[in-house]
């Protein structure tokens, strides 16, 4: 199962020689020019202008063409995700392979479509005003290397169900999955329905890429996934910005939790594609009174414990130090962001089966493991004297960004207060973070969690423009 690199390849090629030609000006100010090219560009305006084009096609559509157009993306996702997610694990060699193929059903079958989109009515003497949730136009988005296609893949249901067009510029490092996912999606979507390029890509994306899209006048509105870097960048533009950024989920685990049940829960999400997911566990705070009985717990539930030593022999090798002066902070070792607890342990000369899926060990609260997202299986547990210390550790390891926090606990005051001091989007109580999108858990699933903007878990309508359309005196059936 290979990129199909000889379409995405050539689809650039020639996208190059037009533009060392001298471009094509017709094609770029009007965008019609660019059917047939599902969406694969190299110059930002030539895809915006292409996604403009489909945005004016598909503005005049039905909702039902609409739900037509996601229908294809949906079972493109969902039919080949084996392919595409191997693909995905082969370009991006991080995380694991069953979950980046489930990742891309799920999105394919659970992302927010045209079902979400509603409107609000006031009726009263004065007659009707109703509220309408519009486009926007064509948004530029930015997706991360832990979820490529899959983030792209919710984006584009999501933004298309509310009627807009989309330009991505992907990670460089899961850009040919992404490529191969947009030519896919966009080919049978124009077969079908005749309109091509809803969902444009930058097919060799750069920061400029990024930072031109940002600034594009025919961009109405950016959408960012990804760490700190990219979403001060999105923020510090000239126009509105959905923004899905950096987390570092703590979990409690106090006196009355189930501690069999916390630890399946701290493996199956700390460890869910090696601890990729923005939302997944990353460290733990843990009561003095039920310590060492979650430690054995998480052995029973086949986590492999770290000693001290190793503990330490991991921080020196895992996370490394970038900057200087007030500027210097720790960060993950590329080496081990995303690979198998296996390779972790192999690291620091331990050798562990295959199939363990996440290390864990007790560390105080002064280890770079505690503030650092590390994105890898391995979890430090703190040892608390109680539950007010565990949930003011928590507060401080999540660092501000208000992204995501859990408790394992039976105690409803314990799950109040740290739901308060945490401020989080998201908050789950006994069970593994996924549950807190929908999976395992009640409400929907989208993989762009705008916390910094405030939008929450994205649907079709944050990417919406409130439109009020009033009757005056009349249309009111009710009374006099
Ligand atoms: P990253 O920040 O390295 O890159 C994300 C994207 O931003 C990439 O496409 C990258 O090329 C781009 N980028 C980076 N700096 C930029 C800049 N200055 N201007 C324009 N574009 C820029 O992150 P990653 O390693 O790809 O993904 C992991 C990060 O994303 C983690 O911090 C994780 O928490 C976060 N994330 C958040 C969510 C969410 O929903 N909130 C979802 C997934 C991932």
């Amino acid at each position: 199962m290979q990129v199909n690199e000889t379409v995405v390849r050539s689809v650039v090629q020639e996208v190059l020689k037009r533009l060392a030609a001298g471009g094509t000006p017709a094609a770029a100010v009007d965008g019609k020019g660019y059917q047939g090219r599902f969406g694969l560009f190299t110059c930002p305006d030539e895809a915006v202008a292409a996604a403009r084009h489909a945005f004016e096609q598909l503005s005049r559509r039905t909702l039902e063409d609409r739900r037509r157009i996601i229908g294809h993306i949906r079972r493109i996702a969902i039919e080949q995700c084996v392919e595409l997610g191997t693909m995905e694990m082969q370009e991006t060699k991080i995380g694991r392979l069953e979950h980046k193929i489930e990742k891309l059903k799920i999105l394919g079958e659970r992302a927010p479509g045209v079902e979400f989109m509603r409107s609000e009515v006031f009726s009263g003497d004065h007659g009707l005003a109703v509220i309408e949730h519009g486009p926007f136009g064509v948004i530029g988005a930015v997706t991360p290397v832990t979820h490529s296609l899959p983030t792209l893949t919710g984006n584009a249901v999501s933004m298309i169900a509310s009627g807009n067009t989309v330009v991505f510029n992907p990670h460089p490092s899961g850009k040919r999955v992404a490529a191969e996912g947009v030519r896919r999606y966009n080919e049978a979507i124009y077969r079908d329905l005749g309109i091509d390029n809803l969902i444009c890509l930058i097919a060799e994306p750069t920061l400029e890429s990024a930072n031109a899209l940002f600034k594009h006048r025919d961009i109405n509105l950016i959408c960012v996934t990804g760490g700190p870097a990219v979403a001060r960048a999105a923020m510090q533009q000239m126009k509105r910005a959905v923004v899905a950024g950096p987390g570092n989920p703590p979990v409690v685990v106090d006196e009355t939790a189930d501690l069999d049940r916390a630890a399946r829960c701290i493996i199956q999400g700390g460890a869910y594609d090696n601890n990729l997911l923005c939302i997944a566990e990353k460290q733990v705070f843990a009561v003095e009174q039920i310590f060492d009985r979650l430690m054995e717990a998480m052995q029973r539930a086949g986590a492999v414990r770290l000693t001290a030593g190793e503990c330490d022999a991991l921080t020196k090798a895992a996370i490394a130090s970038v900057g200087e002066g007030d500027q210097k902070h720790d960060v993950p070792h590329k080496d081990y962001i995303g690979r198998d607890a296996a390779v972790l342990a192999r690291g620091i000369g331990r050798k562990i089966a295959p199939e363990v899926e996440l290390l864990f060990g007790e560390t105080d609260e002064s280890s770079p493991f505690v503030p650092v997202e590390q994105m890898m299986p391995f979890v430090p547990f703190v040892r608390c004297r109680n539950v007010d210390e565990a949930i003011e550790k928590a507060r401080r390891s999540e660092r501000g960004f208000r992204h995501t926090a859990i408790i394992h606990s039976n105690n409803v005051h314990n799950m109040t207060k740290m739901g308060k001091a945490m401020d989080t989007t998201l908050f789950i109580k006994n069970g593994p973070c996924m549950a807190g999108l929908g999976l395992g858990g009640e409400g929907y699933c989208s993989f762009s969690i705008a916390g910094p903007t405030g939008e929450g878990v994205t649907t079709p309508l944050t990417f919406t423009r409130e439109r009020r359309c009033s009757m005056i005196d009349d249309l009111r059936i009710l009374g006099k």
